[in-house]
């Protein structure tokens, strides 16, 4: 499964191509790449009503289902990621993807 073409634009920052999804778990926004990636760690569905549907690929499910497709969440490739608050001294969390608002 891939995107619909229709439904792809352009990050605003990087201009790279992704998709607008809401997460399943609180429906917030969150810009997935276009590009299926077997590295993703999220997995992208298109809902009945057209609107794209994300989720995190968890240890406790882990299966990537008819209809859905693993992706890249886009903050953890975008090539200009907004600005951090704290400018030294953080580490970065790799403890999955944290459901940040994008927008503004
Ligand atoms: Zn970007």
């Amino acid at each position: 499964m891939k995107p619909p073409p229709h439904r792809i634009t352009a990050c605003r920052r990087c201009h790279a191509p992704i998709v607008w999804c809401l997460t399943s778990a609180n429906g917030r926004r969150q810009p997935v790449d276009a590009e299926p990636s077997e590295e993703g760690n999220v997995a992208v569905s298109s809902g009945a009503d057209g609107i794209l549907y994300v989720r995190t690929v968890t240890a406790a499910r882990p299966d990537i289902k008819p209809g859905e497709w693993q992706a890249m969440p886009h903050h953890a490739t975008c090539a200009f990621p907004p600005p951090r608050r704290s400018s030294s001294g953080g580490q970065r969390s790799t403890s999955g993807v944290r459901p940040v608002p994008w927008q503004r």
